[in-house]
């Protein structure tokens, strides 16, 4: 896997302030992504030891809120491996800090995926909060939370995950009505 950057202290992309891992590589070319630079996954550097240490040392600061994946699309078939390897390692290392994940996919794809991809069920197991879907520019609005399209929700995944059903971790309807 590759990836664009490692930022920090970011409150832009979840709860509190928190370091941001954004990967190369997606597949869903959506129409004025903002981000399209990291739609090749050949593109950036390579996610090795060092990165990985850098994330973790963001995570041992008192003030982090916890890790978010972006990109691109963190779920990127060819990404999913050493995502799951991440995910596992930050959850024992770090079980105070929140793990959230942007994807181009909706929970009901990732669901489905899931039963044939043993990578993408360890993500689910170990992240807290999936924000999912392509993003559209026609139900675009400035001032949903941590989204950029009205169709993208928020998702609690362990609970979701536990009550068989999609349970929502931030409701951006409320906003938009
Ligand atoms: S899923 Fe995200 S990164 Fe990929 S094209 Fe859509 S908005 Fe851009």
């Amino acid at each position: 896997m590759r990836y664009h950057n490692i930022t920090k202290a970011d409150m832009l992309n979840g709860e509190g302030l928190r370091v941001v891992l954004w990967c190369s590589g997606c597949s869903h070319r959506c129409m004025a992504c903002q981000n399209a630079i990291t739609w090749d996954k050949n593109d950036g550097l390579v996610f090795d030891e060092d990165a990985k240490n850098e994330i973790f040392r963001e995570l041992e600061k008192d003030w982090c809120s916890g890790l978010t994946l972006s990109g691109g699309d963190p779920l990127f078939i060819e990404s999913r491996e050493e995502i799951a390897k991440l995910v596992k390692e930050v959850r024992e290392k770090f079980p105070g800090k929140s793990i959230w994940c942007y994807t181009g996919y909706t929970w009901e794809e990732l669901l489905k995926q899931a039963k044939t991809d043993k990578n993408l069920q360890i993500i689910l197991d170990n992240i807290d909060v999936l924000l999912d879907g392509e993003f559209v520019l026609k139900l675009a609005l400035e001032k949903l939370h941590y989204v950029g399209s009205s169709n993208q929700c928020i998702i609690d995944v362990k609970k979701s995950l536990e009550e068989k059903k999609k349970i929502l971790y931030i409701d951006n309807s409320l906003i938009v009505k």
